[in-house]
């Protein structure tokens, strides 16, 4: 016994500490290729790990989630936001004892496939593209991870396990993909429905907390909502005293404790009541365990469409989507009529897969930073680089 630990401990370990409706590593369906086991690593920790050392990964640092990068240093980007989301679906998960590296691994994930300049991006290429298939994000996600890496000799993609892969893929499909999709079944995983949940509360949150600092959202408006309010009411005096960034932060942890908090206790009760004994009996079971009480779920879609209404949709925010549109719309314009302004290795595609595809994958994989400087490049005559 020379005290390293090994993936079959870590197997054993999540015998022992995981709840039976947890997904086991060692019970994974296995990747698209066949590959050898890692000696200290379960397959979903190696997932995990993957996605990290991915590129689409590290474009997420340039990629919006609601300010564009120029806007300034301190909001929130794709990367930063992923990172939010990923550290609650691992306090979620592991209260719940669920698979935490799984559930971990799907949120550093769902949003690789993001084009740049965030929704509006998407809005526009799903338009574009309208005719071959459409655009969604999460599609987008699943392509990139499966297709769109080139890091291994035997395999396109990152060959993740199939409880990963279908912990990105939101909804059915059926839509052309080339390789096997993992199959829809009435329930995904819980750990799958945990890393969805944590990513709307970190987007709620840090979208309130960015929205008030840049003075776009004010605490009077928001006290019309009750989760804010009560979250308001219970931060401390000492905060409020403060003021300032200090009163802001402390209003917005106490709100993400309390949505949390609010989570892992209905899931729990209702997991109690319903005792799914293993995996595959929560996939058969329609609906979701995952989520929040009638009353927190109710005013969380109120508190959803203030952000939307006012800060999503407000003119200094808009001012960029409309320029995003622009952008990315410009772009699929002159790719389409002069596919030899594409880079030879994006071209080279076209002689296997859909252009248009093709097409639609390099402006989905840029950061808005590229689109920006590339669009520049592009429509400036006077622009000689
Ligand atoms: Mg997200």
């Amino acid at each position: 016994m020379n005290g390293l630990r090994t993936r079959e401990n870590f197997e054993r370990e999540e015998g022992e500490r995981l709840a039976a409706y947890a997904v086991k590593s060692a019970e994974s369906r296995g990747r698209l290729v066949d590959e050898i086991d890692h000696p200290h690593r379960t397959a979903f920790q190696r997932d995990r790990d993957r996605v990290i050392h991915s590129r689409a990964f590290r474009r997420l640092e340039y990629k919006t989630q609601v300010f564009v990068y120029h806007e300034g240093d301190h909001y929130r980007n794709r990367l930063t936001h992923t990172l939010e989301g990923a550290q609650i679906a691992r306090t979620v998960a592991r209260t719940l004892r669920l698979n935490e590296d799984l559930a971990e691994g799907i949120a550093l994930t769902h949003d690789v496939g993001h084009t740049p300049f965030g929704h509006a991006g998407e809005r526009v290429l799903d338009g574009l593209m309208s005719e071959n298939g459409g655009f969604d994000h999460n599609r987008q996600t699943l392509r990139v991870v499966d297709w769109l890496e080139f890091r291994y000799p035997d395999f396109r993609g990152l060959n993740l396990t199939q409880e990963t892969r279908e912990g990105v893929l939101k909804h059915g499909c059926e839509w052309e993909h080339p390789v096997p999709v993992p199959p829809v079944r009435p329930q995904r995983s819980l750990e799958a429905q945990v890393a969805d949940t944590a990513d709307e509360i970190a987007y709620i949150n840090h979208d309130l907390d960015d929205g008030l600092a840049a003075g776009i959202l004010d605490f009077e408006s928001l006290a019309e909502n009750r989760l804010w309010r009560e979250a308001f009411e219970s931060t401390s005096d000492k905060a409020h005293r403060a003021g300032g960034s200090i009163e802001r932060a402390q209003v917005v942890i106490e709100l993400i404790n309390r949505l949390a908090t609010d989570l892992v206790e209905t899931t729990a009760a209702r997991l109690t009541e319903a005792v799914p004994g293993s995996v595959d009996e929560v996939r058969e079971t329609a609906g979701s365990f995952v989520g929040f009480s009638e009353g927190v779920e109710r005013e969380k879609l109120v508190l959803k469409r203030f952000l939307y209404e006012r800060f999503y949709n407000h003119p200094r925010v808009l001012r960029m989507t409309r320029k995003a549109e622009r952008i990315v719309g410009e772009l699929f314009e002159v790719y389409q009529t002069d596919p030899a302004l594409l880079p030879p290795r994006v071209r080279e595609r076209f002689e296997t897969e859909s252009p248009v595809r093709v097409t639609a994958d390099y402006i989905a994989g840029m950061t808005d930073r590229f689109a920006m400087e590339e669009h520049r490049k592009l429509q400036d005559p006077h622009d000689l680089s």
